[in-house]
């Protein structure tokens, strides 16, 4: 008897960095932002400015103590790409150009990554 592997399907994130994302979950609802870092495997990103925790921090040696705002990852699901074409939230559709997949908004069907070097 064969054994069927186990697939386990991971969702690459359509969301890459330097994306213009608004947030539409959790603490910072609302907020906009510049995707920093991904965190693909987790599906997770970091948003500029966005999703900090303050955290008191005790004086060391050389750094002053006080309190520092540290960001954290959110959810790729927690947030939507704003199209910089129609500057709306949308959904991110693919659209097949050759060889290569081109993210597309949903929304006015313009190619995201279009004109972005
Ligand atoms: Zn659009």
């Amino acid at each position: 008897m064969v054994m069927a592997k186990s697939k386990v399907k991971i969702q690459k994130s359509k969301i890459k960095k330097g994306d213009k994302v608004k947030i539409m979950l959790g603490k910072d609802r609302g907020k906009e932002g510049t995707v920093e870092y991904v965190l693909a495997k987790k599906n997770k990103l970091f948003v500029g400015g966005v999703n900090l925790y303050k955290r008191h921090v005790r004086k060391l040696k050389d750094i002053e103590g006080g309190i520092i705002n540290i960001p954290k990852p959110m959810n790729v699901s927690n947030v939507a790409l704003i199209c910089p074409t129609c500057q709306k939230s949308t959904r991110i559709g693919l659209k097949v150009m050759g060889d290569a997949k081109v993210r597309m908004c949903k929304k006015c069907g313009k190619e995201i990554d279009k004109g972005k070097a």
